[in-house]
């Protein structure tokens, strides 16, 4: 162990420059005034590239080379043939600390470093600036509603993330080089399998669910229709993250365009949301999700936090906390009925007249839509799958740019039954491309799908229903820390998978509780 002091410096180093970058970017998206934008763009740049120099040309791998691992198992005393077993039993017990922890660090800090000096200095920064322009072109694109504009940009972004795979190199798809930069180890064999699944099962149901009279009568009602006053929505925001379970003493609530949850440490995990007067929907939805996203990162393990360990595993296990307290939790009967009266009381003119099982029924609306981020749990995958299939056609090269646009419509009409009347509801409306994000969208259903399993693992040892019916959330949330937060980037999704559920990812779970839920909303009587 005789590199350590040395390498847990040039680690906290590390944690510092990337504090310093995502309190930066934080502040871009919440509160730094637009014409600040450029010039804050600048001072990131020379961040990354202080950070990039400190990983990679620094001298950390080869300080990491020369430590064995059988130091750091003498130190604890345990045979290195047991250790395998034996941490795993430990892990699972949450008693893990204090063993291997400081090799797991040098592990994962090696793999970084080894997936990022595959790509060479020069093309990873002219990749930084490709990524700025792609976002403008983005947005002028959706302005003029003229995919034309964006085209030749995505040509270029897909051009370098084609050869960014050959950098990282694949066994099977080259998509898997890019998913497993979002989902470590997921592969299109497994993807293809579990979207599979879904068409077969979801897209019958959704029919079954479009025609039934009783979702026709909710729609009808207009439900949660009106003008809801910021001031007074952010006053209810607060109680309701508050409710949840939301230690504003390590976080807080801010506005953004669009909601998302950055964390620091385990001590300053923050959320924001946005607030739209005529829709109350949007801003609740958002707050329990993000929620999830925080409390994740709120509850990993002291030991593990600002270092590379020390955040969430993966984009999938990430959005199945978010998922969960957002669809599981917050569109649920047991959760609304103690506080349905509290929203009565905020807005009276939305609500006053709705009765608790109609409010319900009214979050819970299935509609056939063109915007993926307003889509219904039940409809939601399905767009997903749209956007998976599009991106495994362009890294097989089975389809151009220029055909893109028509693609996304025939996906549209065979998964969802409708056609985007332009490209600013079909091909242009999520942002991600624009910065290279290829390989980020299977993890939004994926994540759902995890959320499902384990919903039902949580189930054979927490009373969820009478939990939330009481606003105690106590056990349901540490049993997700138990399980899942503590661990970081610890175990593996899949490792987290088995030793919370007791199985490897299974989809039925997810299907399952789909059909189940939607057919006692809309299809019994
Ligand atoms: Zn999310």
């Amino acid at each position: 162990m005789k590199n350590w002091k040395e390498i847990e410096q040039k680690m906290q180093t590390l944690d510092a420059l990337q504090h310093a970058m995502n309190k930066i970017l934080y502040d871009m998206e919440t509160i730094a005034p637009s014409g600040a934008i450029p010039k804050i763009g600048k001072t990131l740049e020379t961040l990354s590239g202080i950070y990039y120099y400190e990983l990679v040309d620094n001298g950390l791998l080869a300080l990491i080379e020369a430590e064995k691992e059988a130091d750091y198992l003498e130190a604890i005393s345990i045979d290195a043939i047991e250790l395998d077993d034996l941490s795993r039993e430990e892990k699972a017990a949450g008693t893990f600390f204090g063993t291997t922890i400081e090799w797991d660090m040098m592990k994962e800090l090696k793999r970084e470093i080894q997936k990022i000096s595959k790509i060479p200095a020069d093309s990873y920064r002219a990749f930084q600036e490709l990524s700025i322009i792609g976002h403008a072109k983005w947005l002028e694109a959706k302005a003029a509603n003229d995919f034309a504009i964006f085209a030749p940009t995505l040509k270029k972004i897909i051009a370098y993330k084609k050869q960014y795979i050959e950098y990282q190199g694949y066994d099977q798809h080259p998509y898997d080089a890019l998913l497993d930069d979002y989902e470590p180890g997921l592969t299109v064999t497994e993807l293809d399998i579990f979207f599979s699944g879904l068409r077969e099962k979801i897209i019958p149901f959704l029919k079954k669910i479009n025609a039934s009279e009783k979702m026709q009568a909710i729609t009808d009602k207009k439900i949660g229709e009106g003008f809801f006053l910021q001031a007074k929505q952010e006053e209810f925001m607060v109680f309701l993250a508050k409710y949840i379970g939301y230690d504003f003493n390590r976080g807080q609530l801010g506005i953004s365009a669009h909601p998302f949850s950055q964390s620091f440490s385990n001590d300053d995990a923050r959320i924001t949301t946005r607030y739209v007067e005529h829709d109350i929907y949007s801003s609740i939805f958002s707050i329990l999700h993000e929620f999830g996203h925080a409390i994740y990162e709120q509850n990993i393990a002291e030991k593990l936090t600002m270092t590379p360990l020390g955040s969430g595993i993966s984009m999938g296990i990430h959005e199945s906390q978010s998922r969960f307290y957002e669809n599981m939790i917050g569109r649920s009967e047991s959760f609304w009925n103690p506080i349905y009266p509290a929203i009565q009381a905020f807005f009276p003119d939305s609500f006053a007249d709705v009765c608790l099982a109609d409010f319900i029924a009214s979050i819970n609306l299935v509609e056939q839509s063109f915007i993926r981020v307003e889509a219904d749990e039940l409809t939601y995958p399905l767009h997903i799958m749209v956007r998976y299939e599009i991106e495994k056609k362009l890294f097989s090269d089975t389809l151009t740019v220029e055909q893109l646009p028509e693609a996304w419509n025939t996906l549209m009409m065979e998964y969802l039954g409708i056609t985007p009347a332009n490209v600013n509801e079909g091909i242009l409306q999520d942002i991600h491309w624009s910065q290279g994000y290829f390989g980020y969208f299977p993890t939004y259903a994926l994540g759902s799908a995890y959320s499902a399993q384990f919903f039902e693992a949580m189930k054979r040892e927490v009373d969820v229903e009478k939990d939330a019916r009481d606003g105690d959330f106590t056990a349901i949330t540490s049993f997700l820390a138990r399980n899942i937060h503590q661990f970081g980037k610890l175990k593996t999704p899949k490792e987290l998978m088995i030793d919370t559920t007791g199985e490897a990812f299974n989809p039925d779970y997810y299907i399952d509780y789909l059909i189940e839920k939607y057919s006692t909303l809309f299809l019994n009587k």
